[in-house]
């Protein structure tokens, strides 16, 4: 869990490491804050698990809050998610009384002294309306912003005005009359994490044997939270089209976000839907290792997404040289160059998807090739020490 500078040495080149150091020092006598909503499940909270612990390793003092809220909090909070990707919303008066209040009773007993103030997307993006704003504070929302519901977005803006910079993940999640300045910062991941760092074959073969994952056929995997826009049904009508030419098997690995209501509703779905399939195994656990072993071993990962906000798990997969098939959304362009470190496809084209991956499983050389591209293009361009130096061109432009 706890990180130091010193062991991404041999991973990134020496110059990112002493750059790092350079950056840092000026912020030695700071103190920032991170604030998001869910401390497991999900891009966000994996990214800080990682960050907060460099932050520090680094000399800056760097707290994380977790906003606490209820099931209907989050219910709420889950449709200002799926509105901001797009979704219709009914904004009534009581969704926004509720939103509101766990921010102002939060704020009551969290006493914010810091010299930044980091919030992570729209759960806690009202808590700057109840503070006296002494510091800067940016709003990072790392979600889908490239339709957000225009009604929901005006509202928010009424939050997202106080703030003194907002960061989005893509160059086209930018606002069109917004007067807050507008970064753009791409997610990353951490090499050295239980997710990402080698593992040995024995270790691989225990994890799968436990979880019940024959190898006997070819795996392909989905890693996603149990989710809509990750259309685990639609991956189910991808494998049945493969399953057709080539003889292989899916998991559909998803865990609970606790930030997120509508996960359980959508796993007992996809149940009822492949209960009479053997080759196809369900796993909701919150298991980093496992999930390493699965995107270890996969022929073929798939990210069947209809809305993304960057896609974490693309760049996992990646970074472990397997050959990726991914929606044409969001973040994932970005991380799959179509034809060189992956396939992308457009959402909806089940057979599209089929047939890429059905190309990938019959041609190991290419799948192989392409899986080699991705690690070199993650590790150029998605790797957690590029995080860390983001926030501190951040500290750099809004502390001085
Ligand atoms: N994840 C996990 N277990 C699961 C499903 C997902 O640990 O069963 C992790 C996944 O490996 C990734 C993160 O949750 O690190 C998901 O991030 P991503 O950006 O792909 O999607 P988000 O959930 O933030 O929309």
């Amino acid at each position: 869990m706890i990180r130091r500078i010193d062991d991404y040495r041999g991973i990134v080149d020496d110059e990112t490491i002493h750059t790092i150091f350079m950056k840092a020092r000026k912020f030695s006598n700071k103190h920032i804050v991170h604030i998001n909503s869910t401390y497991q499940g999900g891009g966000v909270a994996e990214i800080l698990t990682s960050l907060v612990s460099l932050m520090n390793d680094v000399g800056i003092f760097t707290g994380w809050r977790i906003l606490y809220g209820s099931p209907d909090f989050f219910s709420i909070t889950k449709k200002f998610h799926n509105a901001l990707q797009g979704d219709q919303i009914n904004l009534t008066n009581i969704k926004r009384e509720i939103y509101e209040e766990y921010n102002e009773y939060f704020a009551r007993f969290t006493h914010l002294n810091h010299d930044l103030v980091i919030v992570h997307d729209p759960q806690p993006l009202p808590l700057i309306k109840y503070y006296r704003k002494r510091q800067p504070w940016v709003w990072r929302c790392h979600v889908d912003l490239s339709s957000p519901n225009p009604e929901l977005w005006e509202y928010l803006k009424s939050f997202i005005l106080r703030y003194d910079m907002v960061i989005v993940s893509n160059e086209n999640y930018k606002q069109n009359n917004l007067p807050v300045s507008q970064h753009v910062h791409y997610p990353t991941i951490d090499p050295l994490s239980a997710k990402n760092k080698p593992l040995n074959k024995t270790i691989i073969k225990k994890y799968l044997k436990k979880f019940g994952i024959p190898t006997d056929k070819p795996l392909i995997t989905q890693i996603s939270r149990f989710d809509k826009w990750k259309d685990p049904e639609g991956v189910i009508k991808v494998f049945e089209l493969v399953k057709q030419e080539v003889d292989c098997r899916l998991v559909l690995c998803g865990n609970m976000a606790t930030d997120d209501p509508e996960g359980q509703k959508i796993y007992e779905r996809v149940v009822q839907k492949t209960k009479n399939n053997k080759d196809i195994i369900l796993i909701m656990e919150e298991n980093n290792i496992l999930v390493n072993a699965l995107q270890s071993t996969a022929s073929v990962v798939i990210q069947k997404s209809l809305r993304e906000g960057f896609g974490l798990t693309v760049s996992e997969a990646l970074w472990k040289r397997r050959p990726v098939v991914a929606s044409n959304v969001g973040g994932i362009p970005l991380q799959v160059i179509d034809g060189k470190t992956g396939f992308l496809v457009e959402p909806n084209d089940i057979p599209g998807f089929a047939k890429k991956v059905i190309t990938l499983l019959k041609e190991p050389k290419l799948a192989q090739e392409l899986g080699s591209n991705g690690r070199v293009h993650v590790k150029k361009n998605f790797l957690i020490t590029r995080s860390l130096l983001d926030y501190l061109e951040v500290m750099n432009e809004v502390l001085y």
